[in-house]
């Protein structure tokens, strides 16, 4: 027997909707362009709506964007896919190989994209002839604009729109809720990027997730900064997040430079924000200089944030930087950390491990472990480690576009690539990637942990652990330091600092310090790039 309940589909314009009517007031502050409130936002979002129309983009297309974190930004984020559009963010630090790979494969038929960031895309248009406009977002910069009849400007389209004033929503049936409403291509380390097709169901159910109270649990008197850019995996749902919450936003713009984000921490009173911890490394010696009273929660994700960076900041402002673990394919939340009640008796040291751990999935999320070799699952007893493997309705069941590839099992679980621990409590411990591992001697060493370990002594600003090609032991650990300011720790150093922490053979057989690390697309560190690199050395 069906139940009787009203049978309302899930969508993203319930989410532009309800804060259009409850949330009018709150505000979208935009860093160098100033302050609107929602009902500005929404207002441009429903021009923008009939501006799609009559630019004869049809439903189903993909809208692209090329763009920084601004009230611009959102405005898509909302109008295209209320009006059943499917947005697709481009990750502006793609090579231009890369580039025209996603919006070739995803076919987009008009981009939008940031003023400044005009030159990095416009030479690849003649290789992306289906894209029929470029709109060009301004951004407060005077680059120079080709005379081109596809390029347009997006105020001034906006300008001469007139609103859509029907309900958005209305114009969804129940089977509309598995419409595509985002996608998103994965960063393509291991082969061409993978597109990953959300639907607005999944886009709302995960919204709702990282909502509930003791996960991310925004609310409305939040004062939400999402630093991750809004072309990584949608801002880890940050903004639909504060939206359905009620929650302003406050959009960092194009700069990543930590005065700027601990200014606009401090003077916003930004209570909750996130970034990948590369990000968090760089704020952490403005953290004494800046009013940051107001944060409550601070997420860090993408990789593992190592413990003494966590603790660096609950010390500087109370407040740790919570794990926040997941994939483009997760839409992209999977799992909270922090402690939870079974930790409380846990001394001080214990509780420090509970919060460098990646911690709880989200309701509606399973996690499972399964042997690398044979597929078996693995018990949940905090020890056995395995491959992550995920379920839930926000989680890709396939890639766009593409054929099996191995990456999900025989019953549909995404097969993450990362090796984990669960415990009894179902607590997750990531213990390093499985391309990041280092094989020594037919023994496994985990970056991750030798990463924590280096990076707990107080001269090391960053560290990158990678496996060199050994022929005796396979492989061997060789980690890549950056010094802080003034610091002057030495190899011999690092060695004794972490020798009570590791096992011996777990040592790395050198230390290179250097002035920077490699960042990928997203700003984690990256491991491809630098192992190039220590081969050619
Ligand atoms: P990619 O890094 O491949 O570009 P994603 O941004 O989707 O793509 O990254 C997903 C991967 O990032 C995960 O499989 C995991 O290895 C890593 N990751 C994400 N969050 C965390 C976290 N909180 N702790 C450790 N690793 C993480």
């Amino acid at each position: 027997m069906d139940g009787l309940m009203q049978p309302r589909p899930l969508t993203i314009a319930h989410i532009l909707e309800r804060a259009e009517r409850l949330y009018a007031h709150k505000e979208v502050v935009t860093a160098g362009e100033g302050r609107l409130t929602y009902a500005d936002v929404i207002g441009h979002a429903r021009r923008l709506a009939t501006v799609l129309d009559s630019l004869g983009v049809p439903a189903g297309a993909r809208v692209g964007t090329f763009a920084a974190n601004t009230r611009r930004h959102l405005e898509l984020y909302l109008a295209v896919p209320a009006t059943k559009r499917v947005l697709h963010s481009i990750n502006i630090r793609l090579s231009p190989e890369h580039l025209e790979y996603v919006a070739g494969h995803a076919g987009d038929d008009v981009v939008f994209v940031d003023r400044a960031l005009l030159p990095r895309i416009w030479p690849s248009a003649v290789r992306l002839p289906r894209v029929r406009h470029w709109v060009v977002l301004p951004d407060g910069s005077d680059t120079p604009l080709p005379a081109d009849p596809r390029i347009l400007d997006y105020d001034r389209l906006i300008d001469g729109a007139e609103p859509f004033t029907g309900s958005f929503e209305d114009a969804f049936s129940l089977a509309d809720e598995n419409l595509a409403s985002g996608l998103c291509y994965t960063s393509g380390t291991t082969g061409p990027p993978k597109g990953v097709l959300y639907s607005h169901r999944s886009t709302v159910l995960h919204c709702l997730g990282t909502l509930a109270a003791g996960f991310i649990g925004l609310r409305e008197n939040d004062v939400v900064l999402p630093i991750v850019p809004m072309f990584h995996a949608n801002a880890w749902g940050l903004p639909y997040g504060a939206m359905m919450a009620g929650a302003s936003l406050v959009l960092p713009g194009a700069s990543a430079e930590p005065g700027h984000l601990l200014r606009l921490m401090a003077g916003e009173r930004v209570t909750v924000a996130g970034a990948v911890p590369t990000v968090w490394t760089s704020l952490a010696p403005g953290l004494a200089h800046h009013d940051l009273s107001a944060t409550r929660f601070l997420l860090g994700g993408g990789s593992a944030v190592p413990p003494a960076l966590s603790e660096t900041y609950r010390a500087a402002i109370g407040v740790p930087i919570t794990h926040s673990w997941g994939m483009t394919e997760i839409s992209p939340v999977g799992a909270i950390g922090g402690t939870r009640t079974q930790h409380r008796d846990a001394t001080e040291a214990e509780q420090v491990a509970v919060r460098a751990a990646q911690g709880q999935p989200l309701p509606l999320v399973n996690l499972r472990i399964a042997d690398v070799e044979t597929g078996r699952e693995l018990p949940r007893d905090g020890q056995a480690v395995g491959e992550l493997q995920v379920a839930g309705p926000w989680v890709a069941g396939g890639y766009f576009r593409t054929g099996e590839d191995g990456g999900f099992t025989a019953d549909g679980w995404l097969r993450t690539g990362d090796l984990a621990t669960i415990d009894a409590h179902g607590y997750l411990r990531l213990v390093d990637r499985m391309k990041d591992l280092i094989k020594s001697g037919g023994e496994w060493i985990s970056s991750v942990e030798l990463e924590a370990a280096i990076s707990s002594h107080p001269d090391v600003a960053e560290v990158a652990v990678i496996g060199r090609p050994d022929p005796r032991w396979m492989e061997r650990p060789v980690a890549y330091v950056v010094l802080r300011e003034g610091g002057t720790a030495t190899a011999g150093e690092l060695t004794r600092h972490i020798t009570p922490m590791v096992a011996k053979w777990w040592l790395p057989d050198e230390f290179v310090f250097t002035a920077a690390l490699p960042k990928t697309g997203t700003g984690k560190l990256s491991k491809t790039e630098l192992r190039a690199a220590a081969r050619i050395a």
